[in-house]
């Protein structure tokens, strides 16, 4: 039975029911917003109007022209300030001073204080709940600057040999841009601003501190520069993307004695050796040939003159690995290795792991939507989506093992150069011609995430009138 006869309508399809009547009021007053907002963004370069829902394809027109380039300038102009006064982790006071003062020029209410001191938080708020992070990391390198630039280090031994600068000022610009928007944002942006990410694990102390709560992130993204994949391309995959990496000392302890009567004493060295060659051959026959492993001796000292044997010697590096299986047997076969070959050699041996980061793994959701995402602002021409992970590892892991995203690999190589010196290199600059890309990236990924598109998550408002429609349905991928 209908709830009303035709002649309660008022001419416009609604049923003058009470709820019905809401409805009217609500979108009087919209359709009033709708109007105020398109006269006001009339006179800026926007193509959206109050009320329009945000998405991906709707914004690529809004990021190119007059305006959006202004914001790369400021963005290319805030890092050559963060170049020139690199800080080490967690003393990155004068960085997170400059980019507090510029969310707040930009009307970003700020938290600070974070993971330590230095980290902070931004947050933009529009129209819904859901809330989507950004993340930049702040810390430099103990690096001595060879590039020769204008903006190079004025710091002695210090540098942004790891491009953080540029990470961190595109973060500023992706803010810029949909802080301007924000009226037209179908949800809450965090901007994430961690310490120490270069193995001090900031991205863990961002997470104590609370830094993904209230409001709660859904989703994250972030990016690093890949100096062998020219400017314009980006590259991710689903799953594990970058590896897990655990340090190791090992110190074997013999018996000092003279060069001339070895047989007096307990040779450290030789222990050393034998245990060097045991763990390059032996650790990857333990762990199943189609699980990656990585295990680099980088350091072995001992010794004070060549006729001393010395009581002492220590050999340090690194284990990288993809899954946390392979990680805890490969720790597991080094100790048994070390502590039989210590005594065999009759040396006391101890094998000491100290934590890195865990694997870097994106979400399927986070990842398809960067490859939708991508493909729709760059090209797919320019979007790869790799085949097996890199090695190299990032404290963004801990941020992916709260909640879903993806993080992604930004060409930083002008195409013209051969070769472009590699991270953590003396003449690693993140070019400012790679800027315009990622901030692309930054901004499309959220508003993406925000408005359900590309992977079938509904995050428009819910209807006025019926309040028992869920707000947001769970992540699906689109088929
Ligand atoms: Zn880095």
């Amino acid at each position: 039975m209908p709830r009303c006869q035709k002649d309660q309508t008022d001419g416009t399809g609604y049923f003058l029911t009470a709820p019905n009547i809401l409805r009217k009021v609500i979108d009087h007053t919209l359709q009033i917003g709708r109007t105020a907002a398109r006269l006001h963004l009339s006179l800026n370069p926007v193509t959206l109007a109050f009320g329009d829902v945000m998405r991906t394809k709707s914004i690529i027109p809004m990021l190119a022209g007059p305006h959006f380039d202004h914001i790369v300038q400021r963005s290319i102009q805030l890092r050559h300030r963060l170049h020139q006064c690199p800080e080490l982790g967690y003393h990155e006071k004068q960085t997170s001073a400059l980019i507090a003062g510029e969310l707040r020029r930009l009307k970003i209410p700020v938290t600070t204080g974070l993971a330590g001191g230095t980290g902070l938080t931004g947050l933009i708020t529009g129209s819904g709940r859901r809330c989507v992070a950004l993340r930049g990391e702040m810390d430099a390198l103990p690096v001595q600057e060879q590039t020769g630039k204008a903006w190079a280090s004025r710091r002695p031994g210090v540098m942004h040999a790891c491009g953080h600068d540029g990470h961190t000022s595109m973060v500023l610009g992706a803010a810029a841009w949909l802080s301007r928007h924000r009226s037209l944002l179908p949800g809450q942006v965090k901007l994430l601003f961690q310490p120490a990410e270069e193995g001090l694990n900031g991205a863990l102390r961002m997470c104590e501190s609370g830094a993904l709560d209230r409001p709660n992130v859904a989703a994250v993204f972030g990016l690093h520069g890949w100096p062998p994949m020219n400017i314009g391309h980006v590259a991710t995959r689903s799953g594990v993307f970058l590896a897990a990496v655990d340090t190791f000392e090992i110190q074997i302890r013999g018996r000092g004695t003279h060069a001339a009567y070895p047989h007096k004493g307990i040779n450290p060295i030789a222990c050393g050796a034998a245990i060097v060659e045991a763990l390059a051959a032996d650790v990857s026959r333990e762990i199943d040939p189609s699980n990656t492993l990585v295990l680099t001796i980088a350091t072995f000292n001992a010794g004070t003159a060549p006729n001393i044997i010395p009581d002492l010697s220590t050999i340090t590096g690194t284990l990288r690995t993809l899954t946390p299986a392979t990680r805890r047997s490969a720790k597991a076969s080094m100790a048994r290795i070390c502590k039989s070959i210590g005594v065999a050699h009759r040396c006391q041996v101890q094998c000491r792991f100290t934590s890195g980061t865990p694997a870097t793994v994106n979400s399927a959701a986070g990842a398809d939507l960067f490859e939708r995402t991508a493909g729709q602002i760059l090209g797919k021409k320019n979007v790869s989506i790799l085949d097996k992970p890199f090695l190299w590892s990032e404290d963004f892991a801990y941020y992916l093992q709260r909640c879903d995203g993806c993080f992604f690999a930004l060409g930083v190589k002008p195409p013209a150069i051969k070769e472009y010196p590699m991270l953590h290199n003396p003449r690693y600059d993140f070019p400012d011609t790679a800027m315009a890309t990622g901030i692309r990236m930054l901004i499309a990924l959220a508003v993406g995430y925000l408005a359900g598109d590309t992977i079938g998550i509904n995050c428009n408002p819910p209807d006025p009138v019926d309040s028992n429609l869920p707000l947001h349905v769970p992540p699906q991928r689109r088929t």
